[in-house]
């Protein structure tokens, strides 16, 4: 893919810029592995100063900044400046957090004493989407740099622009020359990178067939991977739930990013007994969403990412008609020109079809109707992924009943799925494993080095 940013609003290009040679990224890395020379011996107060600084930037420029995001993949204004924010709470997170999180750990033993010492790797390399450019990127970021590790971005190609904002977020904040760089590379330019003996480690968050394709590469060197993947989130919908508010947060969580969210709700389980009357809330609330150009005031969703990325959800759609489903709320493109994309609302959605085998990464509903709690449950676990889900029902306790059968790295009972600084995240199965945020985030990328003394 070309790295350029080309606005899905118009299809204009706006910028193409030139890839970063082999030479010119293996100097990269070696500025980064002298930057954590340093880095590494450098003190929480002074690694918590900077990233302070760096919050304040993001919260004061982050109309300036959401407005790059917007451009570049199409998400409303509102929703990229909110973005930005999120990102300054997770620098503020580890600035406040991180020493503690690091703090030697004695542990009880024959040892006359004993301890956990976590300790930074060195060079990361964080490959990440354009589907919440900031937000993926500070999630890595923050925690990073505050283990005293050194980070290098391979961002993806539609948002080289993103990527190049955030290197200059990072120097304005004061960090030293080198410790967060970007690399602006193409995917076939990764395996060497991984290959270098100064990379460490590697993140990605992304596409299922990107994680294997980095994990098969990182298992042959020997290097540690976290993979944050793809998802296809159960929805499911009890017989004793508050409808109105559950249909609420289903169009908010379907159509959260125009759809295109790992954590999105994509398949929407629920109990026969109220089936038609939520499905009735579902589809009048998602019809009067507003779409337009994403840097009009008051609109609710932009348009897709890129166009191909529409065009592969309309065949997904097809292909899930042809095998039975049936249309609720009637969208999709209009004509082939751009990355606009309707919302939808598929109902008898069954085993086989795309819609329910297959994450929907746009703003498509799956709606499946099960006899009782038992057939949701089962429904919700009958999916190669598991990143997260929610369940709507009055009786919390029953909530927590459903979450903890649910085979996902989390749910959440009368509420949607979202990110935040304090709480692990993180998928099971083919979304992918290992955890960001809260304090085991931090411990992914250390050396978790036993130190006994007799
Ligand atoms: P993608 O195509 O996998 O791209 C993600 C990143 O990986 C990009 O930087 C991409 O670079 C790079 N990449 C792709 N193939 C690669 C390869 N073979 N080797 C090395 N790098 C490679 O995914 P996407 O379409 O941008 O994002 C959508 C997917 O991400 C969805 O499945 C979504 O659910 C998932 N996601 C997961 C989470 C989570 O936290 N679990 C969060 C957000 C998104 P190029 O752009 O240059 O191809």
């Amino acid at each position: 893919m070309a790295i350029e940013t080309l606005n899905p609003a118009t299809g204009e290009l706006i910028k193409k810029f030139e890839a970063h040679t082999a030479e010119e990224v293996k100097h990269k890395i070696d500025l980064a592995e002298e930057a954590f020379q340093s880095w590494r011996n450098s003190s929480f107060e002074e690694r918590a100063k900077h990233m302070e600084k760096q919050a304040d930037i993001l919260e004061n420029e982050a109309e300036k900044y959401g407005r790059i995001i917007s451009l570049e993949m199409g998400k409303p204004l509102k929703s990229a400046i909110a973005e930005v924010k999120k990102c300054a709470t997770v620098c503020r997170y580890y600035a406040e957090n991180a020493a503690s999180f690091m703090a030697d750990e004695e542990i009880a033993s024959g040892a006359s004493r004993s301890l956990i010492s976590y300790e930074p790797l060195g060079v990361v390399l964080a490959i990440m989407p354009w589907n919440f450019p900031f937000w993926q990127v500070y999630r890595f970021l923050a925690p990073a740099l505050m283990a005293g590790n050194v980070g290098l971005l391979k961002h993806a190609s539609n948002v080289p622009q993103c990527a190049l904002a955030i290197e200059e977020i990072v120097r304005h904040a004061g960090f030293p020359d080198n410790v967060f760089q970007s690399l602006l590379i193409g995917s076939k330019e990764v395996d060497a990178v991984i290959g270098h003996p100064h990379v460490k480690a590697v993140t990605l968050t992304g596409s299922e067939l990107a994680g294997s394709k980095v994990a098969e590469k990182a298992g042959q060197e020997i290097k540690k991977t976290v993979l944050e993947l793809g998802g296809s989130d159960a929805f499911i919908v009890l017989d004793d739930a508050d409808l109105e508010q559950a249909a609420e947060m289903a169009v908010k969580s379907r159509m959260v990013n125009t759809g295109q969210s790992c954590i999105a709700a994509k398949r929407f389980i629920v109990v026969e007994s109220i089936a038609d009357d939520f499905l009735q809330r579902f589809k009048q609330k998602m019809q009067a969403l507003k779409t337009g150009n994403p840097l009009e005031e008051d609109i609710d969703y932009g348009p897709m990412a890129r166009k191909d990325l529409a065009e592969e959800l309309e065949k997904q759609v097809q292909d899930s008609v042809k095998h039975g489903a049936e249309i609720v709320l009637d969208g999709g493109r209009e004509g082939n020109s751009n990355a606009y994309f309707k919302p939808m609302i598929l109902k008898n959605v069954k085993p086989g079809m795309p819609a329910y085998e297959e994450e929907m990464f746009g703003p498509v509903a799956a709606v499946m109707i099960v006899k009782d709690e038992e057939e949701a449950i089962r429904v919700a676990n009958d999916s190669r992924y598991g990143l997260g889900g929610a369940v709507w029902t009055k009786d919390r306790a029953r909530g927590l009943r459903v979450a903890k059968r649910v085979e996902t790295g989390a749910m959440f009972v009368n509420a949607m799925v979202a990110s935040s600084p304090e709480m692990p995240f993180g998928g099971i199965k083919k979304s992918g494993y290992g955890r960001e945020l809260s304090y085991l985030g931090i411990r992914e990328f250390v050396n978790q080095k036993s130190i006994w003394i007799d």
